[in-house]
């Protein structure tokens, strides 16, 4: 079964990426958070082990600036540090989804 963004908003002055799901499950997403978790072969290496991945502590000021739509299936977003190689599918938002997450609050900061 896969799971379908109905609305995505990005509020800049909110650093907030919100996700409406066709199930009616509604993420929201820190900007931070999203570049704590890139999933570009950067951060994440082709492999794992491959390379460090950010600490929270070096990406925790890191604001969301943008954000553009990738194939009907992604979104590309855009960081104040520069970063813009993630492609983030609307399958694994939803995987990587706050709410569902120990130890992170609704908008994937850690607590
Ligand atoms: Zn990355």
């Amino acid at each position: 079964m896969s799971t379908d963004p109905t609305a995505i908003r990005l509020d800049v002055a909110e650093n907030l990426l919100t996700i409406d799901w066709s199930d009616g499950h509604v993420s929201t997403y820190d900007g931070a958070y999203l570049r704590w978790v890139c999933p570009c072969a950067k951060c994440r290496g082709h492999a794992p082990g491959e390379v460090e991945p950010p600490a929270w502590d070096d990406v925790k000021e890191v604001r969301a600036r943008g954000a553009s739509g990738v194939g009907t299936y992604a979104l590309g977003l855009e960081f104040t540090d520069g970063h813009d190689s993630g492609i983030y599918s609307f399958d694994w938002l939803r995987e990587v989804c706050p709410a569902d997450e120990d130890g992170l609050d609704e908008r994937g900061r850690p607590v």
